[in-house]
């Protein structure tokens, strides 16, 4: 992986809020259950036919699940918000289980590579945050709850 911005080891691992940056709505496509698929289809007012059609990728198979389609190296519901370093899920109020039991944190390789890509910041091992002062002060004005004692 590119960019991976922690040089030798990972921050202890540490729940975060999630800042957005889509990184993990990029790497993995979520599956969804039938269950799912129809409560989204509704959701988005259109039919389970429709939706498998539009949304899903129909050459994976698993027995009782469905997995979301890409589009431009994302899943298919992600996209853009007004702020280029924030994304936005689409179906984010009805997301797919895997989608809610997905947490941010510290030790994520998905999160260092977001905070990198979208903020040119890093975090040490000891998980303090770090990069140009401009970029900590635009990062902390919007995400405040990443405090003070984790900022060098
Ligand atoms: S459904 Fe939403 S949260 Fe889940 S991978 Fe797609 S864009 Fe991300
Ligand atoms: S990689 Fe981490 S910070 Fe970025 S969207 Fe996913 S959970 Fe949120």
């Amino acid at each position: 992986m590119e960019g991976f911005p922690v040089a030798d080891e990972a921050p202890e691992a540490k729940g975060i809020l999630c800042f957005r940056c889509g990184v993990c709505c990029m790497k993995y496509s979520p599956r969804v259950t039938t269950i799912e698929a129809e409560h989204i289809a509704e959701s988005l007012g259109i039919s389970l036919e429709t939706f498998l059609e539009r949304y899903t990728d129909d050459s994976w198979f698993e027995p009782g699940y469905y997995l979301l389609d890409t589009q431009d190296g994302a899943c298919v519901f992600l996209c853009e918000s007004e702020d280029p370093r924030m994304k936005l899920c689409r179906i984010h109020s009805i997301r797919p289980q895997v989608c809610r039991e997905w947490q941010a944190g510290l030790e994520k390789r998905e999160c260092l590579e977001g905070l990198q890509k979208c903020w040119g910041l890093m975090v040490d091992v000891s998980g303090k945050l770090s990069g140009p002062e401009e970029k900590l002060h635009e990062f902390l004005l919007i995400f405040p709850w990443w405090g003070d004692n984790s900022v060098t």
